[in-house]
């Protein structure tokens, strides 16, 4: 199982449901969209209503289902999950809409996979609360409108830009989650670690969280792997040497970056000479999905500026030459 991956795995859900932040006052980090979030959920509670749709988007793991989970609870409404592949036919959103209690919250995970069909059934519904729907077939079919409850949307995507303007547009309140730095993570890991009753020095923390790519998802991932590590190679306590030893096993250098990573950065390098180079021949030069590049590694390689974007193409960045051991080409004034 690869470190760095798009999706939680079985193990990762399991575990992810004891050590998931319930309160706004646990969800760590993300100080702007948490101070944001507690004035409307507090506004929407003080006059009675639902809380204006919300729109959440950023890299995999980033925590957009658990806020989702933190908003519906401080709202103390039902949350139900669903996303967008999942809701194949205007019926089966229908029936979901149908079915809240009012003020309740629903949230769409991968919602720019909404199919166009779906989606036209959506924007009455967060508009004006209401749905059409066709009952029947051939000429005795016939169009009824259906009252719904008051209720809130919470749409997750992992890029703003996927999702079509109309469906944007809806959304009264939109959150960008962004990477974690490493004084946020370690204090993730350490809730993590107490939770999980597992003994971590407060310098092995802070060197698991170094190595977590800004993501909680894989802090709590790095965490299980290393504890497994010092469990059998060190006596069971995880310290500095101990996540250091066992990060190394796992190929995770001091940046965090994995062999996907590096593999990434040395072909833009090597067959690219530097970019820059098109996301679509990147991809299949690394024989990759070009949406797991865009999605999931580009985006944490460009924050730490080893990667940059332009209307040309990707270009790896003398930072990215230096920490694959080459010199920056020359005259590169990346
Ligand atoms: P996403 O929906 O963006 O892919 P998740 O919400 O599933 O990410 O987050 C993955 C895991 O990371 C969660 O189960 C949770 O344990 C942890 N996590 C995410 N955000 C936070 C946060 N702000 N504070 C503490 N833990 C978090």
């Amino acid at each position: 199982e690869r470190m760095i991956s798009a999706t939680a795995s079985r193990e990762d859900e399991m575990l992810e449901a004891s050590i998931r932040p319930r309160r706004l006052d646990e969800y760590l980090g993300q100080q702007p969209v948490r101070e944001q979030m507690n004035i409307y959920i507090e506004a929407a509670k003080g006059r009675g209503e639902a809380l204006d749709h919300v729109l959440i988007f950023g890299p995999p793991g980033l925590g957009k289902t658990t806020l989702s989970h933190v908003i519906a609870n401080e709202l103390g409404v039902n949350l139900r999950v669903t996303s967008g592949p999942v809701i194949e036919k205007a019926g089966d959103l229908a029936a979901l809409l149908t079915n809240l209690q009012p003020h309740d919250v629903l949230f769409v995970d991968e919602i720019h996979r909404l199919s166009p069909v779906v989606e036209e059934v959506l924007y009455p519904a967060m508009e004006d609360f209401q749905i059409d729907i066709m009952i029947g077939e051939g000429p005795a079919a016939r169009s009824i409108k259906l009252d719904l409850p008051p209720f809130t949307l919470i749409g997750a995507t992992t890029r703003a830009g996927l999702l079509t303007a109309p469906l944007r547009d809806r959304f009264g309140i939109v959150q960008r989650l962004e990477f974690y730095n490493a004084e946020e993570l370690t204090k993730i890991v350490r809730r993590s670690a107490q939770i999980l009753g597992i003994d971590c020095a407060a310098d092995g923390a802070a060197e698991i969280a170094n190595r977590s790519r800004g993501t909680p998802r894989i802090a709590n991932r790095l965490l299980r792997r290393v504890r497994d590590y010092a469990q059998v190679k060190a006596g069971g306590a995880i310290t500095r040497e101990v996540a250091d030893a066992a990060t190394a096993m796992l190929k995770i250098d001091a940046q965090g970056f994995d062999e996907l990573d590096r593999r990434l950065l040395l072909t833009i390098i090597e067959n690219f000479d530097g970019g820059p180079v098109g996301v679509e021949s990147l991809a299949a030069a690394l024989s990759e999905e070009r949406g797991t590049l865009e999605d999931v590694i580009e985006p944490y390689l460009i924050q730490q500026g080893f990667l940059v974007r332009t209307a040309r193409g990707r270009m790896a960045t003398a930072k990215a030459y230096r920490h694959v051991g080459l010199r920056p080409k020359s005259g590169a004034d990346l």
